[in-house]
């Protein structure tokens, strides 16, 4: 069986389609600049690969594009769509609607755009992508949505309320839902196989470190608390984005410089995080190569990241009245073995022994484990799939249809 699965943004849409007797990718790309020029570049299993700019006006151009891609040309690798069982989307928000994957219909797409408040940035792009699928593969096509924050709806209500009056979590459904959800479900089911125990027994903490990062606290094989909140911007330093601070100091900043709602958004999503700290960069391979050259406002945020995560993992630990491993996932929590050196130098109360050969060894999707066999915890540094998790919910709804 030969599953598509689609993350749409708001002018990107990436694809990836799989073939799930093994797993394994046979190709994947993505289109960028949609709605403003175009660009499609894609590789396949066999190593072809195409990079070309064309005219994208919207989503459903880029399907047909996404279509060609696959079924025409050098890198063609199917010889027609009907060889795709299933397209499997990315969703960011399911609000408490959607607890678990669902197949695409009319009211589940309505509900979808229903959410679109709880996720502006996120949701409307995702809901053209399902239109531009419906346009491009045809309405017999079955598609399922997969939702970032369904993973978390184990959370019990004293990690989701907001302390503020509870009139607003009925009125609007105002709650602590978290993202990244695949990511977290993916590698601490991995890290759970590589201790060779079941999830239901160990306490883990994963840490999904990218341009957008969240920790998850997993005891009993359910989720108890998770760093984002309503939306992606609750936690700790991001990329761009501020995580959690003091809101008064929102109110303070609209009261000083006059900022409307677009422009508070802006600031806190867009210009803040490791960016607004360092004034250098948002990627945290500006940052690092700054912090060579002696930036002290770059040696300022790479801190600051630092101890953030580990008053999380505190937080966290106090949460679950220990823990068992740590796991370190996303861009850079795969590839920067200096920040998780950072990190777990400060963890000796936990008893954490780093192997540091380990540590320096497992970047560019390399996987395994950095706590030596002395440590009373075990860290992995696990290389996420959300992809994977993706297809694997869409294969089994595809098949309890049939
Ligand atoms: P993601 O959102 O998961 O794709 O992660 C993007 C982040 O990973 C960016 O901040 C990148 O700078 C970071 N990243 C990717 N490769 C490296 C690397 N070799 N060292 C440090 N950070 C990296």
């Amino acid at each position: 069986m030969k599953i598509l699965v689609i993350n749409a943004g708001s002018s990107s849409l990436k694809y990836q389609l799989l073939d799930m007797t093994d797993e394994s990718v046979i190709a994947k790309g993505i289109c960028e600049r949609i709605g403003i020029g175009g660009h499609i570049e894609g590789v396949t299993n066999e190593g072809c690969n195409f990079s070309y700019d064309i005219d994208l006006p919207n989503h459903t151009i880029a399907f047909f594009e996404v279509k060609k891609a696959l079924t025409q040309g050098e890198c063609k690798v199917i010889d027609s769509l009907d060889e795709i069982a299933a397209v499997g989307h990315r969703i960011v928000q399911g609000g408490a609607t959607f607890t678990h994957s669902v197949l695409i219909t009319e009211e589940v797409e309505k509900e979808i755009g229903e959410l679109c408040e709880l996720a502006p940035l996120h949701n409307p792009a995702h809901l053209q992508g399902i239109q531009g699928c419906t346009e491009a593969f045809g309405k017999d096509k079955p598609q399922v949505a997969v939702f970032d924050n369904a993973f978390h709806n184990t959370m019990p209500p004293e990690a989701y309320i907001f302390p503020i009056p509870y009139e607003y979590y009925e009125k609007y459904k105002i709650r602590r839902y978290g993202f990244h959800g695949s990511s977290h479900k993916f590698v601490s089911a991995s890290c759970a196989q590589q201790m060779g125990k079941d999830l239901k027994d160990i306490k883990v903490i994963t840490c999904h470190l990218g341009n957008g990062s969240s920790i998850t606290a997993i005891k009993d094989g359910k989720v108890i608390d998770t760093s984002m909140g309503l939306t992606p911007l609750d936690g700790f330093i991001m990329g761009t984005r501020c995580g959690a601070i003091d809101p008064s100091v929102v109110t303070f900043l609209q009261m000083k410089e006059g900022w409307s709602r677009e422009e508070t958004c802006t600031v806190l999503n867009k210009k803040s995080g490791l960016l607004g700290v360092s004034g250098v960069s948002s990627d945290m391979r500006d940052i690092n190569e700054a912090c060579k050259n002696g930036n002290e406002r770059a040696m300022l945020a790479r801190k600051i990241i630092a101890y953030q995560i580990r008053k999380y993992i505190g937080s966290y630990v106090a949460a679950m009245d220990g823990v068992d491993a740590i796991v370190f996932t996303g861009g850079i929590g795969e590839n920067s073995e200096k920040l998780r050196a950072d990190i777990c130098s400060n963890l000796s109360y936990l008893g954490i022994k780093l192997d540091e050969k380990a540590n320096d060894e497992f970047i560019r999707g390399k996987g395994g484990k950095i706590s030596t066999s002395e440590s009373m915890v075990d860290i992995y540094v696990i290389p996420t799939d959300e992809e994977l998790v993706i297809a694997r919910d869409t294969k089994d709804i595809v098949n309890s249809l049939n």
